[in-house]
Protein backbone atom coordinates (compact mmCIF):
# COMPACT_ATOMS: atom_id res chain seq x y z
CA UNK A 1 0.00 0.00 0.00
CA UNK A 2 2.66 2.36 -0.27
CA UNK A 3 1.63 3.85 -3.47
CA UNK A 4 -1.12 5.27 -1.43
CA UNK A 5 1.14 7.50 0.67
CA UNK A 6 1.89 9.56 -2.31
CA UNK A 7 -1.62 9.43 -3.63
CA UNK A 8 -2.55 13.23 -2.81
CA UNK A 9 -0.91 16.49 -3.35
CA UNK A 10 1.95 15.12 -5.45
CA UNK A 11 1.65 18.04 -8.05
CA UNK A 12 0.43 20.85 -5.58
CA UNK A 13 2.50 23.92 -5.82
CA UNK A 14 5.41 24.71 -2.86
CA UNK A 15 7.36 26.69 -5.07
CA UNK A 16 8.80 28.87 -1.84
CA UNK A 17 9.69 26.83 1.22
CA UNK A 18 12.01 24.07 -1.02
CA UNK A 19 10.72 20.97 0.49
CA UNK A 20 7.72 19.47 -0.27
CA UNK A 21 5.78 19.53 2.21
CA UNK A 22 2.36 18.89 0.67
CA UNK A 23 3.84 15.64 -0.70
CA UNK A 24 3.33 14.48 2.72
CA UNK A 25 0.00 15.06 3.29
CA UNK A 26 -1.05 11.90 5.21
CA UNK A 27 -4.12 10.20 3.27
CA UNK A 28 -7.78 9.53 5.53
CA UNK A 29 -7.52 12.80 7.00
CA UNK A 30 -11.25 12.75 5.82
CA UNK A 31 -12.01 14.14 2.45
CA UNK A 32 -9.68 15.68 0.00
CA UNK A 33 -10.25 17.71 -2.52
CA UNK A 34 -9.17 16.58 -6.34
CA UNK A 35 -5.73 17.46 -7.73
CA UNK A 36 -7.57 19.17 -10.06
CA UNK A 37 -9.64 21.41 -7.64
CA UNK A 38 -6.79 21.82 -5.74
CA UNK A 39 -4.55 23.52 -8.51
CA UNK A 40 -7.74 25.33 -9.93
CA UNK A 41 -8.13 26.72 -6.33
CA UNK A 42 -4.32 27.96 -6.53
CA UNK A 43 -3.97 29.25 -10.09
CA UNK A 44 -7.63 31.33 -9.09
CA UNK A 45 -5.62 32.94 -6.22
CA UNK A 46 -2.84 33.35 -8.31
CA UNK A 47 -4.33 35.27 -10.58
CA UNK A 48 -6.06 37.38 -8.10
CA UNK A 49 -3.55 38.25 -6.11
CA UNK A 50 -2.17 41.48 -6.63
CA UNK A 51 0.15 41.07 -3.72
CA UNK A 52 4.42 41.51 -4.11
CA UNK A 53 5.53 37.86 -4.77
CA UNK A 54 7.67 37.63 -1.89
CA UNK A 55 4.71 38.13 0.38
CA UNK A 56 2.91 35.44 -1.81
CA UNK A 57 5.72 32.90 -1.24
CA UNK A 58 5.31 33.49 2.61
CA UNK A 59 1.82 32.91 2.53
CA UNK A 60 2.00 29.91 0.60
CA UNK A 61 5.00 28.47 2.65
CA UNK A 62 2.93 29.48 6.04
CA UNK A 63 -0.43 27.68 4.45
CA UNK A 64 2.00 25.00 4.01
CA UNK A 65 3.63 24.82 7.35
CA UNK A 66 0.04 25.17 9.37
CA UNK A 67 -1.38 22.15 7.18
CA UNK A 68 1.86 20.36 7.91
CA UNK A 69 1.08 21.07 11.92
CA UNK A 70 -2.53 20.22 11.47
CA UNK A 71 -1.54 16.90 10.13
CA UNK A 72 1.20 16.21 13.10
CA UNK A 73 -1.77 17.27 15.06
CA UNK A 74 -4.06 15.16 14.26
CA UNK A 75 -1.14 12.05 14.33
CA UNK A 76 -1.27 13.18 17.89
CA UNK A 77 -4.80 13.08 18.64
CA UNK A 78 -5.67 10.39 16.40
CA UNK A 79 -2.71 8.42 15.83
CA UNK A 80 -2.84 6.13 12.62
CA UNK A 81 -4.30 2.71 14.06
CA UNK A 82 -5.09 -0.68 12.02
CA UNK A 83 -8.42 -0.13 10.21
CA UNK A 84 -9.58 -3.69 12.09
CA UNK A 85 -7.50 -4.20 15.93
CA UNK A 86 -6.74 -0.61 16.45
CA UNK A 87 -3.16 -1.60 16.70
CA UNK A 88 -0.79 1.39 15.61
CA UNK A 89 0.73 1.42 11.94
CA UNK A 90 2.87 3.94 9.80
CA UNK A 91 -0.07 5.49 8.19
CA UNK A 92 -3.89 6.44 8.21
CA UNK A 93 -6.06 3.65 6.21
CA UNK A 94 -3.96 0.82 6.32
CA UNK A 95 -4.45 -2.53 8.51
CA UNK A 96 -1.45 -3.74 10.76
CA UNK A 97 0.98 -6.85 9.31
CA UNK A 98 -1.02 -9.21 11.78
CA UNK A 99 -4.52 -8.52 10.38
CA UNK A 100 -3.29 -8.32 6.68
CA UNK A 101 -1.45 -11.66 6.91
CA UNK A 102 -5.16 -12.98 8.11
CA UNK A 103 -6.99 -11.85 5.01
CA UNK A 104 -7.70 -14.77 2.60
CA UNK A 105 -6.81 -12.56 -0.35
CA UNK A 106 -8.26 -14.70 -3.92
CA UNK A 107 -5.17 -14.53 -6.40
CA UNK A 108 -4.82 -16.78 -9.52
CA UNK A 109 -5.57 -19.45 -10.78
CA UNK A 110 -9.42 -18.61 -10.03
CA UNK A 111 -12.25 -19.94 -12.35
CA UNK A 112 -12.90 -17.10 -14.62
CA UNK A 113 -16.74 -16.57 -14.10
CA UNK A 114 -16.69 -17.18 -10.52
CA UNK A 115 -13.54 -15.83 -9.13
CA UNK A 116 -13.09 -18.50 -7.31
CA UNK A 117 -9.59 -19.80 -6.10
CA UNK A 118 -8.45 -23.02 -7.20
CA UNK A 119 -7.04 -25.79 -4.77
CA UNK A 120 -4.02 -26.19 -7.25
CA UNK A 121 -2.77 -24.85 -10.07
CA UNK A 122 -4.28 -27.09 -12.66
CA UNK A 123 -2.22 -25.85 -15.58
CA UNK A 124 -4.36 -24.11 -17.91
CA UNK A 125 -5.54 -20.45 -18.25
CA UNK A 126 -9.34 -19.49 -18.37
CA UNK A 127 -10.29 -22.42 -16.57
CA UNK A 128 -14.28 -22.46 -15.07
CA UNK A 129 -15.01 -23.97 -12.33
CA UNK A 130 -17.46 -27.28 -12.00
CA UNK A 131 -19.72 -25.24 -10.32
CA UNK A 132 -19.52 -22.46 -12.87
CA UNK A 133 -20.45 -24.98 -15.61
CA UNK A 134 -23.06 -26.71 -13.78
CA UNK A 135 -25.14 -23.70 -13.18
CA UNK A 136 -23.78 -21.02 -14.91
CA UNK A 137 -24.47 -17.33 -12.99
CA UNK A 138 -26.39 -14.46 -15.13
CA UNK A 139 -23.72 -12.66 -15.07
CA UNK A 140 -20.20 -12.73 -17.08
CA UNK A 141 -17.55 -12.26 -14.50
CA UNK A 142 -17.39 -12.05 -10.74
CA UNK A 143 -14.43 -11.05 -8.85
CA UNK A 144 -13.15 -10.29 -5.07
CA UNK A 145 -10.93 -9.09 -3.26
CA UNK A 146 -10.66 -11.64 -0.83
CA UNK A 147 -12.72 -14.51 1.01
CA UNK A 148 -16.08 -13.84 3.10
CA UNK A 149 -15.17 -17.28 4.91
CA UNK A 150 -11.92 -15.48 6.68
CA UNK A 151 -12.77 -13.55 9.96
CA UNK A 152 -10.48 -10.34 9.11
CA UNK A 153 -12.51 -9.62 5.86
CA UNK A 154 -15.86 -10.31 7.19
CA UNK A 155 -14.96 -7.72 9.93
CA UNK A 156 -14.09 -4.97 7.64
CA UNK A 157 -16.73 -5.59 5.39
CA UNK A 158 -19.80 -5.59 8.48
CA UNK A 159 -17.88 -2.62 10.01
CA UNK A 160 -18.55 -0.97 6.58
CA UNK A 161 -22.19 -1.97 6.40
CA UNK A 162 -23.85 -2.22 9.71
CA UNK A 163 -21.42 0.16 11.80
CA UNK A 164 -20.99 3.34 10.08
CA UNK A 165 -17.19 3.10 8.92
CA UNK A 166 -17.49 4.76 6.35
CA UNK A 167 -13.87 5.48 5.72
CA UNK A 168 -13.38 1.84 5.46
CA UNK A 169 -14.93 2.29 1.64
CA UNK A 170 -11.57 4.16 0.35
CA UNK A 171 -8.84 0.99 1.07
CA UNK A 172 -11.56 -1.68 0.87
CA UNK A 173 -12.57 0.29 -2.94
CA UNK A 174 -8.74 0.42 -3.90
CA UNK A 175 -8.50 -2.98 -3.22
CA UNK A 176 -11.27 -4.17 -5.55
CA UNK A 177 -9.90 -1.32 -8.61
CA UNK A 178 -7.18 -3.84 -8.28
CA UNK A 179 -8.94 -7.33 -7.79
CA UNK A 180 -10.87 -6.08 -10.51
CA UNK A 181 -8.53 -4.52 -12.93
CA UNK A 182 -9.66 -7.29 -15.88
CA UNK A 183 -13.43 -6.33 -15.44
CA UNK A 184 -12.83 -2.76 -15.40
CA UNK A 185 -10.17 -2.20 -18.63
CA UNK A 186 -13.47 -3.15 -20.55
CA UNK A 187 -15.83 -1.79 -18.85
CA UNK A 188 -18.11 1.49 -19.60
CA UNK A 189 -20.33 2.12 -16.25
CA UNK A 190 -20.43 1.21 -12.57
CA UNK A 191 -23.31 0.80 -11.03
CA UNK A 192 -23.48 -0.16 -7.16
CA UNK A 193 -26.36 -2.79 -5.96
CA UNK A 194 -28.92 -0.45 -4.79
CA UNK A 195 -30.27 -0.71 -1.48
CA UNK A 196 -34.71 -0.61 -1.16
CA UNK A 197 -35.18 3.27 0.14
CA UNK A 198 -36.37 1.94 3.47
CA UNK A 199 -33.64 0.25 4.28
CA UNK A 200 -31.44 3.38 2.85
CA UNK A 201 -33.36 5.68 5.22
CA UNK A 202 -32.38 3.34 8.23
CA UNK A 203 -29.15 2.82 7.30
CA UNK A 204 -28.02 6.33 6.01
CA UNK A 205 -25.93 5.16 3.23
CA UNK A 206 -25.60 2.47 0.71
CA UNK A 207 -22.11 0.57 1.05
CA UNK A 208 -21.92 -0.27 -2.46
CA UNK A 209 -21.92 3.37 -3.86
CA UNK A 210 -19.37 4.07 -1.49
CA UNK A 211 -17.16 1.39 -2.52
CA UNK A 212 -18.38 2.26 -6.42
CA UNK A 213 -16.95 5.91 -6.29
CA UNK A 214 -13.84 4.81 -4.98
CA UNK A 215 -13.19 2.52 -7.61
CA UNK A 216 -14.46 4.62 -10.01
CA UNK A 217 -12.07 6.93 -8.89
CA UNK A 218 -9.22 4.94 -9.26
CA UNK A 219 -10.37 3.05 -12.57
CA UNK A 220 -11.61 6.30 -14.26
CA UNK A 221 -14.88 4.29 -15.07
CA UNK A 222 -17.57 6.51 -14.66
CA UNK A 223 -20.42 5.25 -11.56
CA UNK A 224 -24.36 5.12 -12.41
CA UNK A 225 -25.23 5.28 -8.85
CA UNK A 226 -29.26 5.74 -9.72
CA UNK A 227 -29.33 3.52 -12.42
CA UNK A 228 -30.38 0.57 -10.64
CA UNK A 229 -33.73 0.75 -8.63
CA UNK A 230 -34.30 -1.80 -5.82
CA UNK A 231 -38.40 -1.76 -6.24
CA UNK A 232 -39.05 -4.60 -3.43
CA UNK A 233 -37.79 -4.87 -0.22
CA UNK A 234 -36.10 -8.07 0.61
CA UNK A 235 -36.04 -9.16 3.77
CA UNK A 236 -32.42 -10.60 5.04
CA UNK A 237 -31.46 -13.86 3.27
CA UNK A 238 -29.76 -15.46 5.98
CA UNK A 239 -30.86 -18.90 6.88
CA UNK A 240 -32.68 -19.37 3.17
CA UNK A 241 -31.47 -22.27 0.87
CA UNK A 242 -30.12 -21.06 -2.36
CA UNK A 243 -33.50 -21.93 -4.33
CA UNK A 244 -35.29 -19.50 -1.86
CA UNK A 245 -32.63 -16.66 -2.07
CA UNK A 246 -33.65 -17.02 -5.58
CA UNK A 247 -37.23 -16.37 -5.83
CA UNK A 248 -36.82 -13.82 -3.20
CA UNK A 249 -35.21 -11.43 -5.56
CA UNK A 250 -36.98 -12.15 -8.35
CA UNK A 251 -38.49 -8.43 -9.77
CA UNK A 252 -36.13 -6.73 -7.15
CA UNK A 253 -34.41 -4.37 -9.42
CA UNK A 254 -35.44 -2.39 -12.06
CA UNK A 255 -33.79 0.15 -14.28
CA UNK A 256 -34.79 3.49 -14.37
CA UNK A 257 -36.15 4.81 -17.26
CA UNK A 258 -34.07 7.97 -17.87
CA UNK A 259 -30.90 5.73 -17.31
CA UNK A 260 -32.00 2.96 -20.06
CA UNK A 261 -30.01 5.15 -22.40
CA UNK A 262 -27.09 4.81 -20.12
CA UNK A 263 -27.19 1.20 -19.78
CA UNK A 264 -28.32 -0.55 -23.48
CA UNK A 265 -24.97 -1.54 -24.78
CA UNK A 266 -22.75 -1.29 -22.07
CA UNK A 267 -20.40 -2.87 -20.62
CA UNK A 268 -21.48 -2.93 -17.10
CA UNK A 269 -19.59 -3.96 -13.78
CA UNK A 270 -21.46 -4.34 -10.78
CA UNK A 271 -20.77 -3.41 -7.59
CA UNK A 272 -21.18 -4.66 -4.09
CA UNK A 273 -19.61 -5.37 -0.91
CA UNK A 274 -20.11 -9.18 -0.38
CA UNK A 275 -21.08 -11.68 -2.70
CA UNK A 276 -22.55 -14.98 -0.99
CA UNK A 277 -24.87 -17.16 -2.96
CA UNK A 278 -25.05 -14.64 -5.74
CA UNK A 279 -28.99 -14.00 -6.07
CA UNK A 280 -28.72 -10.65 -5.48
CA UNK A 281 -26.32 -9.73 -8.28
CA UNK A 282 -28.26 -12.29 -10.22
CA UNK A 283 -31.42 -10.72 -10.14
CA UNK A 284 -29.48 -7.26 -10.61
CA UNK A 285 -27.92 -8.58 -13.77
CA UNK A 286 -30.85 -10.12 -15.30
CA UNK A 287 -32.68 -6.81 -14.91
CA UNK A 288 -29.61 -5.16 -16.57
CA UNK A 289 -29.62 -7.26 -19.32
CA UNK A 290 -33.14 -6.99 -20.12
CA UNK A 291 -32.47 -3.53 -19.76
CA UNK A 292 -30.09 -3.88 -23.41
CA UNK A 293 -26.56 -4.13 -21.54
CA UNK A 294 -24.17 -5.72 -23.61
CA UNK A 295 -22.36 -7.64 -20.85
CA UNK A 296 -22.58 -7.40 -16.72
CA UNK A 297 -19.84 -8.25 -14.74
CA UNK A 298 -19.59 -8.73 -10.57
CA UNK A 299 -16.94 -6.50 -8.76
CA UNK A 300 -17.21 -7.08 -4.72
CA UNK A 301 -15.19 -6.82 -1.65
CA UNK A 302 -15.63 -10.53 -0.26
CA UNK A 303 -16.95 -13.46 -1.53
CA UNK A 304 -18.15 -16.75 0.15
CA UNK A 305 -16.11 -19.73 -1.68
CA UNK A 306 -18.34 -22.26 -1.08
CA UNK A 307 -15.71 -24.90 -3.12
CA UNK A 308 -14.51 -24.52 -6.64
ZN1 LIG B 1 -4.68 -5.05 12.97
Amino acid sequence: MKHEEHEFGQSLPSPACGRGWLDEVEPGEGPHPTLADARATFSLKREKDSRPAALRRGLVCATQYARRAGSLALDLVFPPACLLCRRAVAGHGALCAACWGDIAFIERPFCERLGTPFDRDLGGAGLISLEASADPPVFGRARAVARYDGDKARGLARRLKYYDRLELAEPLGRWMARAGADLLSSADVLVPVPLHRLRLFARRFNQSAALARVVARESAVPVEALALERVKPTPPQVGLTRAQRAANMQGAFRVREDMAITIAGKNIVLVDDVLTSGATVNAAARTLLRAGAARVDVLVFARVVTGA
